[in-house]
């Protein structure tokens, strides 16, 4: 059953033909808040740990307030989208996301209406599509009017650790009642639940939830019958007076009595009866181990409930959420309930927020302040999705956008401007120090750069592409509304949002509303703003392009050529420079700039003569190019150690890291050098390089590669230039590569690759393998394809590679490889990877790095990976073999080749070093390298010409890697061919074979 499409049209149409008065819509002001509808719930539910299952009644008491009669009543039944060939099953594999339509039986949700009735009256038919049910009224709601709804439910909480989930026998559910669609002045708000957030009506909640006597509760609103199921001393602790954190119950150590009658006196059910009041949710969680610490501030309760083992960052918390509670209530406004409780729970997303109680991921970082900000986040939720109820399933800014500045601010006041993200640690070269405001900023520039961009206020399951939603709602939104309170002012800006607060509290504004309160408390309109920043995909582009100055009697009169090309033209403010220490900031108003052309003049009086004009000296616009806002161009570098930590890109500078280099190989010998990688916001890796000196024969090496590419133009187009002088060769490249075709991502991702490259090999005592290769010294050029796809039980992968001498004399060649790859869950516990690979060289002169190997990577693949590049680095004397090529590994020690190539290899991949599926051993770990295990078979064949297909050449063996090492950087492998054919003479198949490798195979 699916309501009107649009019921706004079809009230329209009414009016038309009848001549009724005009629909609600006419009568909405924006920024005023209108009608809304009312509901009571009363729900008695009991949960049973063996299913996960919620048994329950529901009466819902509705008051239409509306203007419109309404003739059925629309129900949420969430969980229904946790199980195969739901609506958000099929939207999620619609983007290649395949969780749930391959979610096994046991661990899905499911919510059942058993019947509905009016109350004292007949069953009503009940109508369920996936996730909403329409329930048809007996008689018609008119304005003003209430109905009572009985209905009884049974919810299955799913292992998806999600919005809800199951934590060891607890549960944390969330969604877990028939929930009435929300009624607003568009109509019923019937949407199927596709994942994104949540809206519903403000009410009141009387709620019975039975649970086993081992359990506690936390929950939405206020206990009303703590004297029955908590201990009296849990009790006397509670009334305790005192601000500061204390544990109230540490239940980390219960356990059932050892007997049968003690243990079904321990698990007697009992039940916790809550309510809550002004909540237009209600969530609960339980669990039998908790620790549950209190702090007050104010005479609110904030509670944390945390697991044993993360007590080492969660003990202070109770503390922290009281300062952040206080922070709130002075930069927005009060918080009226009388607890809020922060709940340990293993979501995905980081945290999640429900009215009065919250879920946070275990997060255990001692670097970083990521705990501290997941609770402001979510604290901050209470305000902006709490207590002001926006739509958040079509316009989600509302309340992830403005709980993200909310965020930045409680971070801004408890730990500083700067550095708020991070720990201080010593060395602080070593630990920079990252904030919020820095972070939305920089997610907002590379996501504006990276050209998937949609409008903030696109509807939260209408974004083209999925990936644009989290930057876009989040960080833009942030970023967007600290740019304002920098052009309005900050005073005025923090008392419009508190004006903004106080006016939609309890209510449901939509954008519209939200700009009109804000222009409205602002003192003018910054329609400007909003349009562009929130409505559309405009941005701040400025660009200084001349000054002039003329002497006007003892003054100095400038002029400025200013451009701005992003559609937001913001007053912008302007530094003057001149000799002997002169400056002023001006600001130039926004009307200097010609309409839509963006191009202004700006003149200004000065007592010196200026030097210099900077437009936002201070970074306070997020110009999306800040190097040309200069009259006078300055590299400005923050030189950092590269720790191999993320490092957090500067706002307005370049990001030079820098490590020392050290390396061996046997010709140079230890070779001493420096790596630099220079990065800007927009533009990572600009250029990057190494230096150095080998120690034997003191011979300079470099390597350099600068990245360009156009920005606005096509942010997907990248140029490669790479020149380097190391390891015995000379040799310089030309890259162009290319992500083609859609932005939405899905389907067949293809991306083209066309490059040059010229290579000569000066010194034939360098190389591992020196036979493979010619003197080089010729051009080549090449061209690539390859594509990625996720299937739902394959994640598959292509390329095809054309290759040829370009114009030479000293070679003539020219070559095709292609590879596919698989990786197949078909198999439970037993993922597998399938591989393909098929080469043909031809020509008059192949260089013999043109050939194709049997074994692994050619010299060329070998010389790519520092590893392989030379002599020594890994002991010559060992058998070795890179991924690549053939991959027939089990022949590292003959390296077969040839000018045609055909191989198929396959490999289980363990991520232990004993198989899940070997009961008891699959226990075993070794700390450190971690070592994962595979049993693989490879099967191949080179030859001169046409591939004849006796003599095919196979292995099979088992292999041992560590898991990835030095951060991420380094896999080490060895491989077990322990049986191959052919043999070499007197060689028997099966045998102890061992090839080292560094990476994974493929
Ligand atoms: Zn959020």
């Amino acid at each position: 059953m699916t309501p009107p499409r649009n019921p706004l049209l079809a009230v329209l149409a009414l009016a038309l033909v009848t001549g009724a008065p005009a629909p609600a819509l006419a009568e909405h002001t924006p920024g005023v808040p209108g009608w809304q509808q009312d509901v009571h719930y009363s729900i008695s539910a009991s949960y049973t740990p063996a299913k996960f299952e919620i048994a329950g009644r529901e009466t819902l008491a509705y008051w239409n307030l509306s203007p419109d009669t309404l003739s059925e009543l629309y129900f949420h039944l969430y969980l229904n989208a946790y199980r195969p060939g739901s609506h958000m099953a099929r939207h999620d594999a619609y983007f290649e996301d395949w969780k749930i339509e391959n979610l096994p039986s046991r661990r899905r949700g499911s919510e059942t209406i058993d019947g509905v009735t009016l109350l004292r009256g007949d069953p009503l038919p009940v109508q369920v599509d996936d996730t909403i049910a329409g329930i048809a009224l007996p008689s018609v709601l008119a304005p003003g009017e209430s109905v009572i709804v009985c209905l009884a439910f049974r919810s299955v909480i799913p292992d998806v650790p999600e919005r809800m989930g199951r934590s060891g026998k607890g549960i944390f559910a969330a969604q877990w009642f028939p929930k009435v669609c929300a009624y607003d002045r568009f109509g019923w708000h019937a949407e199927q639940h596709l994942g994104s957030e949540f809206y519903g009506d403000f009410g009141a909640y009387d709620v019975r939830i039975t649970l086993p006597g081992s359990f506690l509760l936390a929950h939405t609103g206020t206990l009303v019958n703590g004297a029955e199921v908590l201990p009296d001393s849990i009790g006397a602790r509670l009334e305790a007076p005192g601000d500061s954190a204390v544990t109230i119950w540490d239940r980390s150590g219960a356990a059932a009595p050892g007997d049968s009658a003690g243990r079904r006196a321990y698990e007697l059910p009992r039940t916790w009866v809550v309510h809550a009041d002004s909540v237009h949710d209600f969530a609960w969680a339980c669990d039998e181990k908790w620790i549950w610490r209190r702090a007050r501030w104010n005479g609110i309760q904030i509670y944390t409930f945390h697991r044993k083992g993360d007590s080492k960052r969660w003990y202070d918390m109770a503390g922290e959420g009281a300062r952040m509670m206080e922070v709130l209530n002075h930069r927005f406004g009060p918080y009226p309930y009388p607890t809020f409780s922060f709940v340990e729970e293993p979501i995905g997303a980081g945290g999640v927020e429900f009215p009065n109680v919250v879920w946070i991921t275990p997060r255990r970082s001692a670097i970083a302040r990521r705990l501290e900000y997941l609770f402001a986040h979510e604290l901050a939720h209470n305000w902006f999705y709490g207590m002001v109820g926006s739509n958040e399933t079509a316009q989600a800014f509302l309340d992830e956008g403005l709980t993200s500045y909310a965020e930045t601010a409680i971070m801004e006041t408890l730990y500083g401007r700067e550095g708020n993200l991070t720990i201080p640690r010593t060395p602080r070269w070593l630990y920079p120090p990252d904030d919020s405001r820095r972070t939305a900023w920089r997610s907002y520039l590379e996501f504006q750069a990276s050209g998937i961009e949609e409008p903030v206020l696109t509807h939260s399951d209408r974004f083209k592409n999925p990936a644009a939603y989290y930057p876009s709602v989040y960080h833009k939104t942030n970023v967007g509304l600290w740019t304002l309170r920098s052009i309005a002012g900050t005073d005025r800006f923090d008392a419009a949002m508190r004006e903004y607060f106080a006016i939609w509290r309890f209510h449901h504004p939509y954008a519209e509303d939200f700009f009109a309160s804000m222009n409205h408390a602002l003192g003018q309109s910054y329609d400007w703003f909003w349009d562009g920043w929130i409505v559309r995909t405009d941005r701040i582009d400025l660009k200084l392009r001349k000054m002039r100055v003329a002497r006007d009697g003892t003054d100095y009169q400038a002029e400025l050529e200013i451009r701005s090309r992003g559609g937001i033209d913001p007053p912008v403010p302007v530094r003057f420079r001149g000799s002997g220490g002169h400056e002023v900031l001006r600001t130039i108003p926004r009307d200097v700039f010609l309409g839509a052309a963006g191009d202004g003049r700006y003149r200004t009086t000065l007592p010196f003569r200026p030097s210099e004009a900077e437009l936002d000296p201070d970074l306070t616009l997020p110009d999306v190019s800040w190097s040309d806002n200069s009259t006078r161009w300055r590299l400005r570098l923050q030189p950092m150690l590269d720790n191999w930590h993320s490092s957090p890109m500067p706002i307005g500078k370049t990001l030079l890291l820098w490590r020392p280099d050290l390396w061996y190989q046997t010709e140079d010998g230890v070779q001493g050098g420096l790596a630099f990688d220079a990065s800007t916001v927009r533009w990572e890796h600009a250029l990057h390089g190494l230096a150095g000196v080998g120690a034997r024969k003191p011979r300079p090496f470099a390597d350099f590669e600068g990245r360009f590419r156009a920005l606005s133009a096509d942010p997907k187009g990248i140029v490669r230039a790479r020149a380097y002088n190391i390891d015995g060769h000379r040799g310089a490249q030309l890259l162009f590569s290319k992500a083609l075709g859609s932005r939405i991502e899905r389907g067949f991702r293809w991306t083209l690759a066309a490059g040059v490259d010229l290579d000569r090999l000066y010194d034939r005592a360098v190389p591992r393998r020196s036979s493979e290769w010619s003197d080089g010294g010729h051009g080549n050029l090449e061209l690539q394809v390859s594509s990625t796809r996720n299937f739902r039980r394959v994640r598959w992968s292509g390329a095809m590679r054309l290759r040829t001498d370009l114009l030479s004399e000293g070679a003539s060649y020219s070559s095709i490889y292609g590879t596919m790859t698989g990786d197949v869950s078909v198999i439970p516990k037993f993922p597998l990877l399938l591989r393909a690979a098929a080469g043909r060289v031809r020509g008059d002169q192949v260089p013999p790095e043109e050939r194709f190997y049997l074994a692994g990577a050619g010299p060329r693949g070998e010389w790519a990976s520092r590893w392989f590049r030379s002599r020594g680095t890994i002991p010559t004397r060992w058998t070795a073999a890179l991924g690549g090529d053939g991959n027939v590994r089990g022949f590292a020690d003959t390296r077969p080749s040839g000018r045609t190539l055909l191989a198929v290899n396959a490999e289980s991949r363990s991520g232990r070093l004993v198989p899940s599926w070997v009961p008891l051993l699959s226990r075993i770990r070794i700390p450190v390298v971690d070592p994962r295990s595979s049993l693989f078979a490879d099967v191949g064949k080179v030859s001169e010409n046409k591939l004849d297909w006796s003599d095919l050449a196979a292995d099979c063996g088992v292999g041992f890697r560590t898991k990835p090492l030095v951060r991420n950087h380094l896999v080490l492998r060895t491989d077990l061919p322990l049986w191959r054919t052919p043999t070499l003479p007197g060689e028997r198949p099966w045998k102890l074979r061992a090839v080292f490798s560094v990476g994974e195979a493929f």
